[in-house]
Protein backbone atom coordinates (compact mmCIF):
# COMPACT_ATOMS: atom_id res chain seq x y z
CA UNK A 1 0.00 0.00 0.00
CA UNK A 2 1.45 3.73 -0.74
CA UNK A 3 1.75 6.18 1.81
CA UNK A 4 -1.43 7.89 2.46
CA UNK A 5 -1.21 11.63 0.81
CA UNK A 6 -3.76 14.21 0.55
CA UNK A 7 -3.69 17.46 -0.89
CA UNK A 8 -4.77 21.03 -0.25
CA UNK A 9 -5.42 22.48 -4.04
CA UNK A 10 -6.19 26.61 -3.84
CA UNK A 11 -6.62 28.65 -6.42
CA UNK A 12 -4.61 31.98 -6.18
CA UNK A 13 -7.50 34.14 -7.71
CA UNK A 14 -7.74 35.71 -4.17
CA UNK A 15 -7.45 35.99 -0.66
CA UNK A 16 -7.71 32.77 1.36
CA UNK A 17 -10.27 33.29 4.16
CA UNK A 18 -11.50 30.63 6.73
CA UNK A 19 -13.01 28.52 4.80
CA UNK A 20 -10.09 27.76 3.24
CA UNK A 21 -8.36 27.03 6.04
CA UNK A 22 -11.25 24.54 6.86
CA UNK A 23 -9.94 22.43 4.38
CA UNK A 24 -6.41 23.04 4.49
CA UNK A 25 -6.54 22.58 8.44
CA UNK A 26 -9.06 19.14 7.96
CA UNK A 27 -6.50 17.83 5.50
CA UNK A 28 -3.94 18.28 7.63
CA UNK A 29 -5.66 16.27 10.60
CA UNK A 30 -6.70 13.72 8.90
CA UNK A 31 -3.15 12.89 6.89
CA UNK A 32 -1.77 13.38 10.47
CA UNK A 33 -4.47 10.55 11.52
CA UNK A 34 -2.91 7.94 9.54
CA UNK A 35 0.77 8.83 9.32
CA UNK A 36 -0.35 10.59 5.64
CA UNK A 37 1.45 13.30 3.65
CA UNK A 38 0.28 16.66 3.07
CA UNK A 39 1.01 18.50 -0.59
CA UNK A 40 -0.01 22.02 -1.61
CA UNK A 41 -1.23 22.14 -5.34
CA UNK A 42 -1.60 25.78 -6.75
CA UNK A 43 -4.80 25.23 -8.69
CA UNK A 44 -3.71 28.15 -11.49
CA UNK A 45 -4.92 27.20 -14.59
CA UNK A 46 -7.21 30.33 -14.72
CA UNK A 47 -4.90 32.75 -16.27
CA UNK A 48 -7.03 35.57 -16.34
CA UNK A 49 -8.33 35.46 -12.77
CA UNK A 50 -4.81 34.07 -11.04
CA UNK A 51 -1.99 36.05 -9.99
CA UNK A 52 1.50 35.60 -8.61
CA UNK A 53 0.35 37.72 -5.20
CA UNK A 54 -2.28 35.52 -4.45
CA UNK A 55 -0.26 32.27 -4.61
CA UNK A 56 2.77 34.37 -2.61
CA UNK A 57 -0.43 35.70 0.03
CA UNK A 58 -1.81 31.97 0.56
CA UNK A 59 1.37 30.26 1.19
CA UNK A 60 2.28 33.15 3.39
CA UNK A 61 -1.00 32.64 5.34
CA UNK A 62 -0.63 28.71 5.16
CA UNK A 63 2.68 28.89 7.21
CA UNK A 64 1.41 31.38 9.47
CA UNK A 65 -1.22 29.42 10.67
CA UNK A 66 1.47 26.24 11.25
CA UNK A 67 0.76 23.98 7.84
CA UNK A 68 3.67 22.04 6.53
CA UNK A 69 3.68 20.86 3.16
CA UNK A 70 6.03 18.40 0.97
CA UNK A 71 8.05 20.16 -1.68
CA UNK A 72 8.01 20.64 -4.54
CA UNK A 73 5.05 22.43 -4.95
CA UNK A 74 3.19 21.28 -7.72
CA UNK A 75 1.74 24.53 -10.02
CA UNK A 76 -0.56 23.24 -12.29
CA UNK A 77 0.18 26.39 -15.25
CA UNK A 78 3.49 24.11 -15.70
CA UNK A 79 2.24 21.59 -16.48
CA UNK A 80 -0.19 21.95 -19.34
CA UNK A 81 1.88 18.93 -21.47
CA UNK A 82 0.42 16.46 -18.75
CA UNK A 83 -3.07 17.23 -19.19
CA UNK A 84 -2.70 17.91 -23.10
CA UNK A 85 -2.05 13.89 -22.81
CA UNK A 86 -4.58 12.89 -21.27
CA UNK A 87 -6.71 14.47 -23.65
CA UNK A 88 -4.93 12.60 -26.88
CA UNK A 89 -5.89 9.80 -24.58
CA UNK A 90 -9.65 10.76 -24.40
CA UNK A 91 -9.85 12.05 -28.19
CA UNK A 92 -8.56 8.64 -29.14
CA UNK A 93 -11.63 6.96 -27.63
CA UNK A 94 -13.74 9.32 -30.31
CA UNK A 95 -15.39 10.92 -26.62
CA UNK A 96 -13.65 14.89 -27.25
CA UNK A 97 -15.16 17.38 -29.81
CA UNK A 98 -14.76 20.65 -30.51
CA UNK A 99 -17.35 23.75 -30.07
CA UNK A 100 -17.07 26.91 -30.71
CA UNK A 101 -20.59 28.51 -29.05
CA UNK A 102 -19.47 31.59 -27.02
CA UNK A 103 -21.31 31.71 -23.37
CA UNK A 104 -23.87 34.41 -24.93
CA UNK A 105 -24.45 31.77 -27.77
CA UNK A 106 -25.54 29.18 -24.74
CA UNK A 107 -27.26 32.00 -22.67
CA UNK A 108 -29.37 32.61 -26.28
CA UNK A 109 -30.13 29.29 -26.87
CA UNK A 110 -31.84 28.30 -23.40
CA UNK A 111 -33.35 32.07 -22.59
CA UNK A 112 -36.36 30.34 -24.58
CA UNK A 113 -36.25 27.58 -22.96
CA UNK A 114 -37.53 28.00 -18.76
CA UNK A 115 -37.21 24.23 -17.99
CA UNK A 116 -33.83 23.71 -19.25
CA UNK A 117 -32.06 21.77 -17.55
CA UNK A 118 -29.09 22.90 -15.36
CA UNK A 119 -26.01 21.74 -13.77
CA UNK A 120 -25.43 21.32 -9.73
CA UNK A 121 -23.48 23.89 -10.38
CA UNK A 122 -26.99 25.69 -11.55
CA UNK A 123 -25.25 26.72 -15.07
CA UNK A 124 -27.87 25.23 -18.36
CA UNK A 125 -26.37 22.09 -19.63
CA UNK A 126 -24.31 22.53 -23.05
CA UNK A 127 -27.26 23.13 -25.55
CA UNK A 128 -25.73 22.05 -29.20
CA UNK A 129 -25.63 18.50 -29.35
CA UNK A 130 -22.91 16.71 -30.78
CA UNK A 131 -24.39 15.52 -33.50
CA UNK A 132 -25.64 18.83 -35.12
CA UNK A 133 -22.54 19.35 -36.55
CA UNK A 134 -20.28 17.18 -38.58
CA UNK A 135 -17.01 16.43 -37.81
CA UNK A 136 -15.56 17.50 -41.03
CA UNK A 137 -16.90 20.88 -40.13
CA UNK A 138 -15.73 21.13 -37.03
CA UNK A 139 -12.53 19.79 -38.17
CA UNK A 140 -12.52 22.91 -41.21
CA UNK A 141 -13.42 25.39 -38.30
CA UNK A 142 -10.60 24.61 -35.82
CA UNK A 143 -8.48 24.37 -39.31
CA UNK A 144 -9.58 27.89 -40.26
CA UNK A 145 -8.38 29.19 -36.85
CA UNK A 146 -11.79 30.02 -34.98
CA UNK A 147 -11.59 29.82 -31.12
CA UNK A 148 -12.86 26.39 -29.72
CA UNK A 149 -13.10 24.76 -26.60
CA UNK A 150 -12.94 20.77 -25.98
CA UNK A 151 -15.63 19.47 -24.62
CA UNK A 152 -16.36 15.38 -23.53
CA UNK A 153 -19.17 13.47 -25.19
CA UNK A 154 -21.00 12.83 -21.92
CA UNK A 155 -22.95 10.36 -23.03
CA UNK A 156 -20.98 8.39 -25.15
CA UNK A 157 -18.32 8.68 -21.95
CA UNK A 158 -20.32 7.39 -19.35
CA UNK A 159 -21.62 4.48 -22.11
CA UNK A 160 -17.57 3.34 -22.00
CA UNK A 161 -16.95 3.93 -18.59
CA UNK A 162 -19.31 1.82 -17.18
CA UNK A 163 -18.92 -0.82 -20.35
CA UNK A 164 -14.96 -0.66 -18.90
CA UNK A 165 -15.82 -0.22 -15.12
CA UNK A 166 -19.45 -0.98 -14.34
CA UNK A 167 -21.22 1.53 -12.25
CA UNK A 168 -19.41 4.34 -11.63
CA UNK A 169 -19.58 5.71 -7.92
CA UNK A 170 -16.77 6.72 -5.46
CA UNK A 171 -16.02 5.78 -1.80
CA UNK A 172 -16.84 8.91 0.70
CA UNK A 173 -14.94 8.74 4.12
CA UNK A 174 -17.89 10.92 6.00
CA UNK A 175 -15.72 11.08 9.73
CA UNK A 176 -12.13 10.56 11.12
CA UNK A 177 -11.68 7.01 10.94
CA UNK A 178 -14.98 6.08 9.62
CA UNK A 179 -15.57 3.78 7.03
CA UNK A 180 -16.35 4.74 3.59
CA UNK A 181 -19.83 4.68 1.68
CA UNK A 182 -20.50 4.28 -1.59
CA UNK A 183 -22.03 7.20 -3.43
CA UNK A 184 -23.71 6.62 -6.93
CA UNK A 185 -22.21 9.11 -9.68
CA UNK A 186 -24.25 10.86 -11.89
CA UNK A 187 -22.16 12.59 -14.44
CA UNK A 188 -24.88 12.89 -17.03
CA UNK A 189 -26.06 15.52 -14.72
CA UNK A 190 -23.26 17.66 -15.97
CA UNK A 191 -23.80 17.52 -19.38
CA UNK A 192 -21.21 17.62 -22.34
CA UNK A 193 -18.26 19.57 -19.54
CA UNK A 194 -15.46 21.38 -21.10
CA UNK A 195 -12.27 19.65 -20.86
CA UNK A 196 -10.07 22.35 -22.50
CA UNK A 197 -11.06 26.18 -22.84
CA UNK A 198 -10.60 28.16 -25.27
CA UNK A 199 -8.31 30.33 -23.88
CA UNK A 200 -6.65 27.84 -21.61
CA UNK A 201 -5.46 24.26 -22.87
CA UNK A 202 -7.00 22.37 -20.23
CA UNK A 203 -9.83 22.87 -17.57
CA UNK A 204 -10.80 22.02 -14.30
CA UNK A 205 -11.99 18.66 -14.16
CA UNK A 206 -9.23 17.31 -16.30
CA UNK A 207 -6.33 19.23 -14.38
CA UNK A 208 -7.72 17.72 -11.28
CA UNK A 209 -8.06 14.24 -12.08
CA UNK A 210 -4.79 13.95 -13.94
CA UNK A 211 -2.73 15.60 -10.69
CA UNK A 212 -4.57 13.70 -7.69
CA UNK A 213 -3.13 10.79 -10.21
CA UNK A 214 0.31 12.11 -10.92
CA UNK A 215 0.74 13.16 -7.05
CA UNK A 216 0.45 9.78 -5.79
CA UNK A 217 -3.01 11.46 -4.06
CA UNK A 218 -5.07 8.35 -2.05
CA UNK A 219 -7.67 10.73 -0.32
CA UNK A 220 -9.31 13.78 -1.67
CA UNK A 221 -10.40 15.91 1.12
CA UNK A 222 -12.31 19.11 -0.18
CA UNK A 223 -15.49 21.38 0.16
CA UNK A 224 -19.17 19.72 0.08
CA UNK A 225 -19.52 22.37 -3.02
CA UNK A 226 -17.27 20.08 -4.85
CA UNK A 227 -18.68 16.91 -4.16
CA UNK A 228 -21.29 16.76 -7.36
CA UNK A 229 -18.03 17.57 -9.62
CA UNK A 230 -16.57 14.02 -8.08
CA UNK A 231 -19.51 12.51 -10.55
CA UNK A 232 -17.15 13.77 -13.96
CA UNK A 233 -13.88 12.75 -12.06
CA UNK A 234 -14.55 9.15 -12.22
CA UNK A 235 -15.86 8.85 -15.39
CA UNK A 236 -12.24 10.61 -16.17
CA UNK A 237 -10.54 8.48 -14.38
CA UNK A 238 -11.92 5.03 -15.44
CA UNK A 239 -11.26 6.47 -18.89
CA UNK A 240 -7.83 7.39 -18.36
CA UNK A 241 -6.95 4.43 -16.12
CA UNK A 242 -6.80 5.90 -12.69
CA UNK A 243 -7.21 5.22 -9.94
CA UNK A 244 -9.68 6.10 -7.79
CA UNK A 245 -9.23 8.15 -4.20
CA UNK A 246 -10.89 7.69 -1.11
CA UNK A 247 -13.09 10.95 -1.28
CA UNK A 248 -14.94 13.54 1.63
CA UNK A 249 -16.63 16.22 1.27
CA UNK A 250 -16.62 18.54 4.44
CA UNK A 251 -19.50 21.55 5.31
CA UNK A 252 -18.96 24.51 4.70
CA UNK A 253 -18.80 27.49 6.67
CA UNK A 254 -21.50 30.00 6.26
CA UNK A 255 -21.67 33.52 7.11
CA UNK A 256 -24.15 35.17 9.26
CA UNK A 257 -26.41 35.26 6.22
CA UNK A 258 -26.23 31.73 6.06
CA UNK A 259 -24.31 32.47 2.77
CA UNK A 260 -20.61 29.97 2.13
CA UNK A 261 -17.86 32.44 2.49
CA UNK A 262 -16.33 33.36 -1.01
CA UNK A 263 -14.21 35.62 -2.24
CA UNK A 264 -16.69 37.15 -4.38
CA UNK A 265 -19.34 38.24 -1.34
CA UNK A 266 -15.80 39.58 0.25
CA UNK A 267 -15.65 37.28 3.34
CA UNK A 268 -12.83 38.15 5.81
CA UNK A 269 -9.72 36.98 4.72
CA UNK A 270 -7.19 35.27 7.02
CA UNK A 271 -4.74 38.05 5.70
CA UNK A 272 -7.51 40.75 8.12
CA UNK A 273 -7.86 38.31 10.76
CA UNK A 274 -4.06 37.99 11.72
CA UNK A 275 -3.91 42.13 10.98
CA UNK A 276 -6.68 42.35 13.90
CA UNK A 277 -4.06 40.00 16.15
CA UNK A 278 -5.92 37.34 15.96
CA UNK A 279 -4.07 33.83 17.06
CA UNK A 280 -3.29 31.06 14.66
CA UNK A 281 -5.04 28.65 17.36
CA UNK A 282 -7.62 30.77 17.67
CA UNK A 283 -8.42 31.26 13.66
CA UNK A 284 -7.56 26.83 13.85
CA UNK A 285 -10.30 26.75 16.66
CA UNK A 286 -12.80 28.82 14.42
CA UNK A 287 -12.08 26.73 11.38
CA UNK A 288 -12.72 23.26 12.77
CA UNK A 289 -15.14 24.50 15.57
CA UNK A 290 -18.61 23.00 13.25
CA UNK A 291 -18.53 19.43 12.35
CA UNK A 292 -17.18 18.57 9.34
N1 LIG B 1 -9.01 24.56 -6.77
C1 LIG B 1 -10.31 24.22 -6.26
C2 LIG B 1 -10.83 25.35 -5.43
O1 LIG B 1 -10.08 26.18 -4.97
C3 LIG B 1 -10.29 22.97 -5.41
C4 LIG B 1 -10.21 21.75 -6.22
C5 LIG B 1 -10.29 20.44 -5.46
O2 LIG B 1 -10.03 20.40 -4.25
O3 LIG B 1 -10.57 19.46 -6.11
O4 LIG B 1 -12.02 25.44 -5.24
Amino acid sequence: MPRPAFRFAPSPNGLLHLGHARSALLNEALARACGGRLLLRIEDIDIERCRPEFEAALVEDLAWLGLEWERPVRRQSEHFADYASALVRLDALGLVYPSFESRGDIRRAVAARPDWPRDPDGAPLFPFPRSAMSAAERARRVAAGEPYALRLDMARAVETAVAVAGPLGWQEVEAAGGTARLVAADPLAWGDVILARKDVPTAYHLAVVVDDALQGITHVVRGADLKAATSVHRVLQVLLGLPAPLYTHHSLLLDAEGRKLSKSIGSQGLDALRAQGVPPDEVRRRALEEPW
